[in-house]
């Protein structure tokens, strides 16, 4: 299954006709068909962060279990703003294909797997603030769906496939990716941390919510009281929070209110350390000192007492 979502945000393709909502294809998939499973078989399948949610939940894994696990890492500009899609085996099949049975997380299918043979496209006229949802059409030798004599309106066929519960959860990320590589150097490339923050509240929300629950985040942001206890079980609420974190973060779109004077008390907090660090270290080095010398005037006295023979 080739990634037909990566024109949304991921990579630039030679742009392919947009079909709108009210747009009609031929095409039924189904078990008894003769290429059944072959889609599955070649597989790039770039994820977003709700299949991630989807996926761990299915799998009973934590995030960071199953990005480990079952995907693989790629960056999705030349800035290294990090992408993950699924993992494959060696011939290039999905590890979640089940034989002969399938999809063994149909249910919990990404986003990529739900549009096929659809693709959706986030196109912004020039001038346009907000990008306009448009679908491609990906026709691939080995899938014979299209011959199958069944014609569905694109909006029909989004609804069969409950494309519409992932694109609302991922919606916001597919905004803000899109605006950070259309921004190009008026952003300009984010510092490692961001990155690695980036990759964190987009993929792995199970350690996101660790960093969001941690002391120095409270001492931090200033967030309602029930926010705590709401992040801390509710995975799509802290996935809603990360992409107006990461909106912050990546181009200083202030949405999460800081402490006031927050930044000055972490400075004076490293300033504190770092002086405690550096006393200690003065203190190490005097006690080397003493030892050396308490060591070296043992020395002495026994090099005279070898060289002069007549002390006591
Ligand atoms: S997740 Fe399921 S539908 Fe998607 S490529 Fe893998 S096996 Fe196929
Ligand atoms: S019809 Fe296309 S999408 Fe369906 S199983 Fe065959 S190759 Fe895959």
């Amino acid at each position: 299954m080739t990634d037909t979502r990566p024109a949304i945000p991921f990579r630039s393709a030679v742009m392919p006709e947009a079909l709108r909502a009210d747009s009609r294809i031929q095409f039924r998939c189904h078990k008894d068909i003769s290429c059944f499973n072959a889609c599955c078989k070649q597989t790039d399948v770039t994820l977003a962060p709700y299949d991630v949610l989807r996926l761990k939940r299915r799998l009973g894994l934590t995030s960071t279990e199953f990005v480990r696990d079952f995907t693989v890492p790629f960056q999705m500009d030349g800035d290294g703003l990090p992408g993950i899609k699924l993992k494959t085996d060696e011939s290039g099949a999905c590890l979640q294909l089940a034989g002969d049975a399938g999809c063994c997380v149909y249910e919990d299918r990404p986003t990529v797997c739900r549009y096929y043979p659809l693709a959706l496209l986030a196109l912004r006229e020039k001038d346009s603030a907000t990008a306009e949802e448009r679908y491609s059409l990906v026709k691939e030798d080995h899938c014979r769906g299209y011959e199958e004599p069944r014609e569905i309106g694109v909006a029909e066929y989004r609804a069969e496939q409950d494309c519409e519960t992932f694109d609302a959860m991922n919606r916001e990320w597919y905004q803000l990716v899109l605006k950070k590589k259309s921004a190009g150097p008026a952003v300009g490339r984010p510092p490692q941390a961001s990155l690695r923050l980036f990759f964190m509240a987009s993929y792995d929300i199970d350690t996101f919510r660790r960093f969001v629950l941690s002391e120095n985040f409270r001492q931090t942001y200033s967030l309602p009281d029930d926010f705590q206890a709401e992040v801390e079980t509710d995975d799509e609420a802290l996935l809603s929070f990360s992409y107006r974190f990461l909106r912050q973060v990546l181009f200083g779109e202030h949405s999460v209110q800081e402490v006031a004077d927050a930044w000055d008390q972490r400075v004076v907090q490293r300033q504190e350390v770092w002086a405690a660090r550096k006393q200690m270290e003065i203190e190490r080095r005097q006690a080397a000192e003493d030892r050396k010398y308490a060591e070296g005037g043992d020395g002495a006295r026994g090099d005279f007492m070898m060289r002069c023979g007549t002390c006591p």
